[in-house]
């Protein structure tokens, strides 16, 4: 305890910013080498100029948009009614076999809206946070919590990707490739020019490199994005891509899944307008799901998803 420890703590909290700061200073020396060296010093075509500078921008602040929202959304704690009281811990703790503390848990949650269970079939407890885990909820161990649908805990964003920020998550590898196919695409002609010598300056450098790392960009971002879509169509969280969902009724890696576009609202919403934008929307509260009909035993309803089959009424 005391300052040591204190020191430390900050200083793994600076660590953790890194890759953002790493990625932000990418970003910031493309938009140098695109819009001066590129536009501004390379290109004669004023056309050719203003339809490149006027895309790059677009895509450029849809992209930081994207990522700031992925970045800075507080994930939302699981509800208080899941959070087990003092006297309930306290008989958890004295129970002497796994059987009682499963009955304890079990009598507590017995009014809770969860369908998953553990592989043995008991409720998902979390130890740490001392509560019965929600649906598609998992304890991150950097953030320290339980996340609800939590995806992954993303170091480049350096915050748990879950459901209040998934949507935002998506919409940050979708700008970021378009991003990067944009400049590959548009400085490919001066690429070619730079191995010709047909382009002279130092900016030529900036040339060449804007457009290596761009590429080398797009091609890792594109099977992050579409494993993605996958997982969308699929109503899938990554977590729950390597492990199947397990129910009162088995596992299942498709018990979440409502067909191909009720999932894809899901995570996007009903309203067409706000699709492409960094704008929560995604449906429901991230604590209940709609799950298929052989699971429920719960009441379990999607009050903002009209079009679920699987609505109680
Ligand atoms: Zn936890
Ligand atoms: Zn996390």
């Amino acid at each position: 305890m005391g300052k040591q420890n204190g020191s430390c703590w900050w200083c793994v909290k600076a660590v953790k910013w890194l890759p953002v700061i790493f990625i932000l200073t990418i970003v910031a020396w493309s938009y140098y080498a695109y819009v001066v060296q590129l536009c501004y010093y390379t290109i004669d075509n004023y056309v050719q100029k203003a339809f490149y500078l006027l895309f790059f921008h677009i895509l450029i602040l849809m992209f930081l948009w994207s990522y700031w929202q992925t970045v800075y959304t507080n994930l939302m704690p699981v509800p208080d009614k899941f959070k087990i009281p003092d006297v309930e811990m306290e008989k958890l703790q004295q129970a002497e076999t796994e059987e009682t503390q499963r009955q304890i848990l079990e009598r507590f949650a017995q009014d809770l809206p969860v369908t998953n269970r553990t592989i043995k079939g008991a409720m998902r407890f979390c130890e740490k946070c001392q509560l019965i885990k929600p649906d598609r909820a998992h304890h991150c161990s950097v953030c320290g919590t339980c996340v609800l649908k939590m995806d992954h805990h993303c170091p480049w964003v350096n915050n748990c990707v879950g459901f209040h920020n998934y949507k935002f998550f998506m919409l940050f590898l979708a700008y970021g490739l378009l991003y990067c196919m944009f400049i590959t695409a548009t400085s490919l002609q001066y690429f070619i020019q730079f191995w010709k010598g047909e382009l002279d300056g130092m900016g030529r450098f900036h040339l060449l490199f804007l457009f290596f790392v761009a590429l080398m960009f797009a091609v890792s971002l594109t099977s992050l994005f579409f494993y993605h879509c996958y997982l969308v169509v699929r109503n899938r969280s990554t977590l729950e891509a390597f492990r199947a969902p397990m129910f009162r009724t088995g596992k299942d890696k498709d018990g979440f899944s409502l067909g191909k576009y009720n999932n894809f609202q899901e995570v996007f919403g009903d309203n067409p307008r706000l699709w492409f934008l960094p704008i929560f929307s995604s449906l429901g509260n991230g604590v209940v799901y709609p799950v298929r009909s052989q699971h429920q035993g719960t009441p379990n309803t999607y009050d903002s998803m009209g079009s679920t089959q699987n609505r109680v009424p």
